[in-house]
């Protein structure tokens, strides 16, 4: 799974930046909660979100 997933319209990941943690949520409004900055984003929010687009939305 190195190759960058399809973007679908309205399923991007979105990454906001809180006090002291990262949020990130999908554009259709799907959160994958949060993580703090020391962690991977790949490996916490993209995982999520990889299996959001995958497995929740129609292709
Ligand atoms: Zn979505």
């Amino acid at each position: 799974m190195s190759d960058e997933p399809n973007l679908t319209d309205g399923h991007e990941l979105i990454i906001s930046y809180g006090d002291c943690e990262l949020w990130g949520r999908c554009e259709c409004g799907k959160s994958f909660g949060s993580i703090r900055p020391n962690q991977s984003i790949d490996e916490v929010l993209a995982m999520k979100w990889e299996k959001h687009v995958m497995l929740e939305v129609p292709r």
